[in-house]
């Protein structure tokens, strides 16, 4: 391992540079024992009863509810974040998150029995299918949710009967050994669940470890390491990486309503939001919506979010801010017109205003694809088609929205784009939904969170078929007592007549 890696990680405020704590790296060998003490408990915590695994997920949800207003305030300081976006955007979606499991998991986990198969002349029995814990989730986060993206995934490989191994982002590690002690304070049975701090040498270390599955979510490239990582051991994964959204605006839109509900989906969390809109696709002449985007955009506040009156916090890192204006130099290059912000502030912290870029095609587009940061491009298409086109043209697949007065044609829109999740006349807030599986296609990754479907990921099927002792079986063996055409005339004429 390279010696910086066991250098304490040091948070500071991306808005002022201030240190705000340090917390330890963990070593390789420390990783691998995490995972092997994590073994050890999984094998009690597997057979325990769900009342008793519900009643330790209700009191951790019940410390993050009581916290709920600390937690903001350690959110907006470590990852730049206005208090009340930190809070509805990333507190109360994870108190959702575990009231969810906490309520339902018992339900979405409950064996459901299968009937006798339908080639009864088999004789197969009624089975009863249950679903198992995986054994040791290895969950690799990233920082711009840092509590509900980290927290969601915990709370359901827990309910699930799982270990967990987790490593918080080294952008986010106050907030990830804060969440690490919540779940201590909730009295886990020890080594259950482990964070361990550090940057991409403590990610690969978990990767190597004696993990069961793993669940990482960030960018594309480093995810296709893990994935890569983990396929040569056949160990599945959960990937939730890139996306870089579409948002298609259908002619009778609403100019005004469509404009500002686009310019918080493009502009929250400083446009540091996986789901956030980065493209507009605009049916008819792009003008008025490009210019209403615009100036919606240049009246955000953007400062740090201490102050209380601002909209827009820093960007998370120097080196963040300096890929996301390379990217907006690029996509002018290539075209792009600048309609608000595209410039770097002067003063301290990482700031980036609301960037807005108009185009005539798509090459712009091609130069941000994937950017992470404050900026959307806005270009018209010349009907449904080409918008459907553009859209699905990306490598990404993670969210889209449609925007129009007719519903029909919007829905009908929305069921033709590749991504996982789609909205229509609204987007960003549904992905929050506790029960709806969120998650991407393409090159946005793959397997689901949230609800029964992520529920599940942590879970492996397993049918069980019982056969009373004794009785009638189908003895098959020697076949000469039973010729090929008794066993097809059988068939069809009492089981499958075509
Ligand atoms: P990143 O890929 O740089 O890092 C993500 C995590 O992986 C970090 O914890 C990092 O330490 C670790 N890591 C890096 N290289 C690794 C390796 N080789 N092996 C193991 N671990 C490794 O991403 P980031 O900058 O933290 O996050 C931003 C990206 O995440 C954006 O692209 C964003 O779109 C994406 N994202 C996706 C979702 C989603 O749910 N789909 C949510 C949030 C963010």
């Amino acid at each position: 391992m390279a010696a910086v890696d066991l250098e304490p990680l040091i948070a500071t405020n991306p808005a002022t540079g201030a240190e705000l704590g340090r917390v330890a790296a963990t070593p390789p060998a420390q990783v691998r024992e995490a995972v092997a003490r994590a073994r050890d408990a999984q094998a009690a915590w597997g057979r325990t009863p769900w009342a008793e695994r519900q009643a330790l997920l209700r009191r951790w949800w019940r410390l993050l509810s009581r916290d709920a207003d600390a937690w903001a305030g350690a959110i907006r300081d470590e990852i730049g974040k206005p208090h009340v976006e930190a809070l509805s955007g990333d507190v109360l979606p994870t108190l959702d998150a575990l009231r969810w499991v906490v309520r339902h998991g018992a339900k979405a986990l409950a064996p459901r029995r299968m009937g006798p198969g339908h080639q009864r002349w088999l004789l197969i029995p009624a089975g009863r299918m249950g679903y198992r814990p995986v054994g040791v989730v290895g969950i690799i986060g990233t920082w711009n949710y840092p509590l509900f993206l980290n927290a969601a995934p915990i709370a359901q490989a827990l309910a699930a009967g799982n270990a967990v191994v987790w490593k918080p982002s080294e952008l986010a590690p106050l907030v990830g050994q804060r969440l690490q002690e919540g779940l201590e304070e909730a009295g886990l049975p020890p080594g259950l669940v482990a964070a361990v701090q550090g940057g991409a040498e403590v990610g690969r270390a978990l990767v190597g470890a004696d993990i069961d599955k793993g669940f990482f979510t960030g960018g594309v490239e480093n995810g296709r390491r893990v994935l890569a990582a983990l396929a040569g051991r056949g160990i599945p994964a959960v990937a939730e990486l890139s996306g870089f959204d579409p948002a298609i605006v259908l002619p009778n839109a609403p100019v005004e309503s469509t404009a500002r509900a686009l310019t918080w989906a493009s502009f929250v969390g400083a446009g540091q939001t996986c789901v956030s809109v980065k493209r507009v696709l605009v049916v008819g002449d792009p003008r008025p919506l490009a210019d209403a985007l615009a100036k919606h955009a240049r009246e955000l506040r953007v400062g740090d979010p201490a102050r209380g009156d601002v909209d827009l916090g820093p960007l998370i890192s120097g080196g963040a801010r300096e890929r996301v204006h390379a990217r907006v130099l690029s996509a002018v290059e290539a075209g792009a017109a600048v309609a608000a912000g595209g410039e770097i502030p002067d003063g301290p912290g990482w700031f980036y205003p609301a960037t807005v870029l108009t185009a005539s095609d798509a090459a712009p587009e091609t130069a941000l694809a994937g950017i992470f940061g404050p900026v959307v491009v806005v270009r018209d298409v010349p009907d449904a088609e080409a918008a459907v086109a553009a859209a699905n043209a990306s490598p990404f697949g993670l969210a889209a929205s449609v925007w129009s007065r007719d519903l029909r044609a919007a829905r009908s829109v929305a069921s033709r784009i590749e991504a996982g999740m789609v909205t229509v006349n609204e987007a960003v807030t549904p992905t929050m939904h506790a029960t709806a599986p969120f998650g991407g296609t393409k090159a946005s990754g793959f397997g689901r969170t949230h609800g029964s479907h992520g529920l599940h990921e942590f879970t492996y099927p397993q049918v069980i078929f019982t056969r009373r002792p004794g009785g009638v079986r189908p003895q098959l063996f020697p076949y000469d007592r039973l010729p090929v055409a008794k066993v097809l005339h059988l068939y069809r004429r009492l089981f499958h007549n075509p």
